[in-house]
């Protein structure tokens, strides 16, 4: 039986970091306890969907700039309010800076058992041009603590392909993953996103992008160092050093199980449904405060674009799509491949086939969203 992912967001961060498009906010204590409240408030009307859950993934912003007490009081509102399977993963994120010991181990008591580190780079220079605020010994430091505190799972990200970053480089941050003992990397392409700083000084031709060819070197570097050191990479952006170690809660997204996002800006998927919370910190609080629905828009999602989003999602998975299952759900006449071009990928070394099943190579997966532009008529 299949079961529903919970998200909730944390819009709390220390600084906004300048290539960030997510809903973030620097707030003082007052404003963190309202939207406790207010997020008390959306736990209790969630219950109104009838669903069960097996994983919770507290994201954001920083999650792990909330003291334990709170997150404790997160968890403890989802258990008592809504319906987890007894095995449900707690998956928590976490910022290095705050990363010690104690806290370590009051996350693990608190059943967190899928922690990421945001780490971004191991290199200084690197962390700087992010304007990231803790240093690389501070990220390797937090690291091992949280290796050595026993969660089940620990996973970094890492951030590749800004200006100048080099093969060599990649290599020495690739294999400092390798070395700390952690299972899982969550590997980001850098992006600019308009409204950021970034955006800012990239429309002024400040800010140059590595260019594809580039990009692509880097990433093909590492499907080869990861997968030599026993790892798979099972999704685009993620590789985990045993199949154990995959993301139970972010597989949700990728094969259109239902989620439900609490949260400022979180967003919903259910049926051929989706919807999003309003994403301002204060007008999310507000709607709730109020006693109205923090949701800020919706959509219903047509079978063909369902189908285009399956193959899509499907093909940026090593576990890629069964055009048999595909077709079973969306009927024959929608889910067409063309057989041509997928032969064509194949002899390319971009697809693997076995009967009904076309999985992505790790060249593949570089060019994931033009794979799929070639194989639908
Ligand atoms: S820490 Fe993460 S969520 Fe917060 S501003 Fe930086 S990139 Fe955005």
């Amino acid at each position: 039986m299949t079961h529903a992912g919970l998200y909730i967001h944390v819009p709390f961060c220390s600084s906004v970091c300048p290539y960030c498009d997510f809903a973030v906010t620097i707030a003082g204590d007052e404003r963190r306890a309202a939207y406790l409240e207010a997020l008390d408030r959306e736990i209790a009307l969630a219950r109104g969907h009838g669903l069960r859950f097996d994983t919770v993934y507290l994201g954001g912003g920083t999650p792990s700039s909330l003291n334990p007490d709170q997150l404790d009081r997160i968890l403890s509102r989802v258990e008592t309010a809504l319906d987890l399977t007894p095995d449900a993963t707690r998956h928590l994120e976490i910022n290095p800076d705050d990363v010690d010991a104690a806290t370590a181990a009051a996350w693990r008591d608190l059943g967190f058992d899928f922690v990421s580190l945001g780490a971004q780079s191991f290199d200084d220079v690197a962390l700087g041009f992010l304007g990231r605020k803790h240093r690389a010994a501070d990220a390797f430091r937090a690291a091992e603590t949280l290796r050595d505190a026993g969660f089940p799972t620990v996973s970094v990200d890492l951030i590749f392909g800004f200006p100048g970053q080099t093969v060599g480089g990649w290599r020495r941050q690739l294999e400092t993953v390798l070395s700390l003992g952690v299972h899982h990397l969550s590997c980001y392409q850098l992006t600019v996103h308009d409204g950021t700083i970034f955006g800012r000084r990239s429309s002024r031709g400040e800010l140059l992008e590595l260019d594809e060819d580039d990009q692509a070197e880097l990433y093909l570097l590492t499907h080869e160092l990861l997968c030599a050191a026993g790892w798979e990479g099972y999704e685009v952006s993620n590789f985990a050093a045993a199949p154990s170690h995959r993301s139970k809660h972010n597989r949700k997204y990728w094969n259109h199980t239902p989620f439900l996002g609490l949260g400022p800006s979180a967003h919903s998927f259910l049926g051929r449904t989706r919807w999003w919370n309003r994403r301002k910190l204060r007008m999310w609080t507000r709607a709730l405060e109020d006693g109205r629905s923090p949701i800020g828009g919706e959509e219903e999602i047509t079978v063909d674009e369902l189908f285009f989003e399956a193959v899509m999602l499907g093909l940026r998975t090593a576990d890629g799509i069964d055009v048999e299952d595909l077709q079973q759900r969306f009927g024959a006449e929608i889910a067409v491949v063309d057989e041509r071009a997928v032969e064509r990928l194949a002899e390319e070394g971009q697809l693997r086939c076995e009967g009904r099943r076309i999985q992505p190579t790790p060249r593949g997966m570089a060019i994931a969203e033009g794979l799929v532009r070639s194989i639908l008529p």
